[in-house]
């Protein structure tokens, strides 16, 4: 079952599959930030590890990558520990559940995935405890379709608007899914809408002007994400392979 305890070394052609899929992602994400008129340092290649070894991810960081987002409280845990060394900043870009808090903070710098006050009250009570802060994102959810999760964007001004009072958890900007599966003609509105709601909420001051993080795009659509503004990219199978 778990991902952390598989010893499974790598055979070299593994390693060079890994390392040339991580060079042709930071080189393809470059040249959209630059087709865009955009720096290339303004946009960072999240590594998405959901459900792969701490193998593969160690490969990553050793090549000079240091972001990481994970989707489950329980497989931040170990790979944390086992990775430890290596010293990644490690995002939650997946739900999490009030009950998972305390685990959470032990090991993510930066929850990516803040929909609901509930929950972020509940964070900056256990940072009360631990006298600690952390960075968030608020997910939105832009595919509009019913999904159990990101705040609507009708309602985020709202949602921001408490969140900031907390003042253990520093705001640096939105984050989306979109909608799995669609083609980029389909997704681009996605991305494009949360860009406009951050623009908007910045000039009014309901975030602070310097949450202009977008955490936006994946795999099939990074670059489509960098065009439309994303300065970080989530991306895992087009790195690690196809999930098991
Ligand atoms: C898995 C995942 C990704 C990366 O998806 P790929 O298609 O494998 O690049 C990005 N964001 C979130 C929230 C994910 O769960």
């Amino acid at each position: 079952m778990s991902t952390t305890d598989s010893p499974s070394p790598l055979s070299p052609e593994d390693v060079a599959v890994i390392t040339g899929n991580l060079d042709e992602v930071a080189e393809r994400a470059r040249a959209a930030a630059e087709a865009a008129g955009r720096s290339g340092d303004e946009v960072r290649v999240l590594l998405a590890t959901k459900t792969q070894p701490v193998e593969k991810i160690r490969v990553a960081l050793e090549h000079g990558f240091t972001l990481i987002g994970e989707n489950k409280v329980q497989e931040i845990t170990g790979k944390a520990e086992a990775l430890a060394d290596l010293n990644p900043e490690t995002h939650l870009i997946g739900p999490l559940q009030r009950n998972k808090v305390n685990h959470t903070l032990r090991h993510a710098r930066c929850i990516q995935s803040v929909d609901n006050l509930a929950l972020a009250e509940k964070i900056n009570n256990r940072l009360d405890v631990l006298d600690e802060t952390v960075d968030y994102f608020v997910q939105v959810n832009t595919s509009r379709e019913d999904s159990k999760f990101g705040v609507a964007p009708e309602d985020a001004e709202a949602l921001i608007t408490e969140t900031r009072k907390l003042d253990r958890m520093r705001l640096r900007g939105l984050m989306t899914i979109g909608l799995p599966g669609s083609s980029p003609d389909e997704i681009r509105p996605s991305y494009s809408d949360l860009r406009e709601l951050s623009e908007r909420l910045r000039e009014s001051g309901v975030m602070a002007a310097e949450a202009t993080e977008l955490s936006m795009g994946m795999s099939a659509d990074f670059e489509l994400a960098i065009s439309e503004g994303a300065t970080i990219v989530r991306v895992g199978s087009s790195i690690f392979g196809a999930r098991a």
